[in-house]
């Protein structure tokens, strides 16, 4: 059994940060968490862990592409790098993720299974990295946004078996391309690609496997269809408005916008993000963070997701991603519980993501106060998953 004393404890649902508390872990389990006094263990046989700084659960990215190279033109990079070297860099992505706090993701599509079987190792334990939750190849039009990620697919019963060919496969969830996108040349962002039939066959069949559904969606109309057949997430989501907001709080989904992705290709422009990509993003920005804006004052349910693995966006810098939430109106606590509680729920994960009773104990040390400063998120010092110390300098523990 292990007692931590933290400097202070945030419990990963948007609350005030807690001075004083500790968090009991036994098992791998958290089996209390309260005040230091209250939740004190008596019995002899427990390590007592001192933390100046901040406990908080480990952090969650819910959309990441371990397939994807990060470099300047992903895309490219799928056609002409070998399936050695991508698979090489992978397993980088795996170990910068939780270097930078994240003990799970959510990995949001890739070619020829290579994240399905990611997952199934970290899995079975015999690669180290964080929990993962797999994709496999995105569902899409023929043509469509990301089908050099994907299984093109058209008309209902075509999706249909796009869908039970990944189900098969071992997906943990279905990913869904609802409306174009930025990293697809000749496709726009804000047009509708997979039909309202396909997207509710799709979920029709998810749903009877017990899978969730994410739609790649950033215009009004697609992000609609997917709301309407029943997705749970909407990425990017960069032309809400009032209807599909109404829809997002009634049906209780949530909007992970990506803003790293899309500053990264901004900032790349001069080291030579092509064009054609620039141009999108700069044509949307606006739309976007005012999209985030309305979503967040109307109470729809966010969570953070940095599209790591995207033109210079690479693997570990879900700070970026923190920092741009909190630029863009969320608060600090916002920012964080989109990175824990709510981004658990997205996932349809009950089992992490909050620092409560029966949940694991995946937890995240920083320096500091990152209520303060998000920033501070970024100084990791240590991490924990299953209870099980995995990063960073082993902390003092004495006997109680
Ligand atoms: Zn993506």
């Amino acid at each position: 059994m292990h007692f931590f004393r933290p400097t202070q404890l945030l419990i990963g649902d948007g609350g005030p940060a807690h001075a004083g508390w500790g968090l009991v872990v036994e098992h791998g389990r958290i089996a209390a968490v309260g005040p230091v006094d209250d939740v004190a263990p008596r019995a002899g046989s427990t390590r007592v862990v001192d933390l100046v700084g901040t406990l908080l659960p480990g952090l969650i990215d819910c959309h990441t592409h371990v397939s994807l190279s990060g470099g300047l033109n992903p895309v490219a990079d799928l056609k002409t790098e070998g399936r050695t070297r991508r698979t090489v860099r992978a397993l980088h992505a795996l170990t910068a993720q939780r270097r930078a706090g994240v003990t799970t993701i959510r990995d949001m599509g890739g070619p020829e299974g290579l994240d399905l079987e990611l997952a199934r190792g970290l899995r079975e334990g015999w690669i180290d990295g964080p929990r993962m939750l797999a994709a496999g190849e995105v569902v899409c039009i023929t043509g469509g946004h990301a089908c050099f990620l994907g299984i093109e697919a058209d008309g209902p019963d075509a999706v249909r078996a796009a869908v039970r060919k990944q189900l098969k496969a071992g997906c943990d969830l279905v990913k869904v391309i609802a409306t174009g996108g930025v990293i697809t040349a000749g496709v726009e962002p804000g047009a509708a690609q997979m039909t309202p039939e396909e997207l509710r066959a799709a979920c029709e069949e998810a749903r009877k496997a017990g899978r969730l559904v994410a739609a790649h969606a950033q215009g009004t109309e697609g992000i609609r269809n997917a709301l309407v057949a029943g997705v749970s997430t909407i990425e990017h989501g960069f032309f809400l408005d009032a209807e599909t907001i109404g829809l997002m709080v009634a049906r209780g989904s949530t909007l992970v916008p990506t803003f790293a992705a899309g500053q990264a290709m901004l900032d790349g422009e001069a080291a030579g993000v092509p064009s054609f990509m620039v141009e999108k993003i700069k044509r949307v920005k606006g739309a976007h963070i005012a999209s985030f804006q309305a979503a967040l004052a109307a109470g729809v349910h966010v969570a953070c997701g940095t599209d790591a693995g995207t033109p210079l966006n690479p693997h570990g810098r879900i700070a970026t991603e923190l920092e741009l939430f909190v630029r863009f109106g969320a608060t600090p606590a916002q920012a964080i519980a989109a990175a824990t509680g709510n981004a658990a729920r997205a996932i349809g994960r009950d089992d992490v993501g909050l620092l409560a009773v029966g949940r694991r104990a995946d937890l995240l040390w920083v320096a500091d106060d990152p209520l303060e400063d998000i920033h501070r998120i970024s100084r990791v010092r240590g991490v924990w998953m299953d209870g099980r110390h995995v990063e960073g300098p082993p902390p003092q523990s004495v006997g109680a």
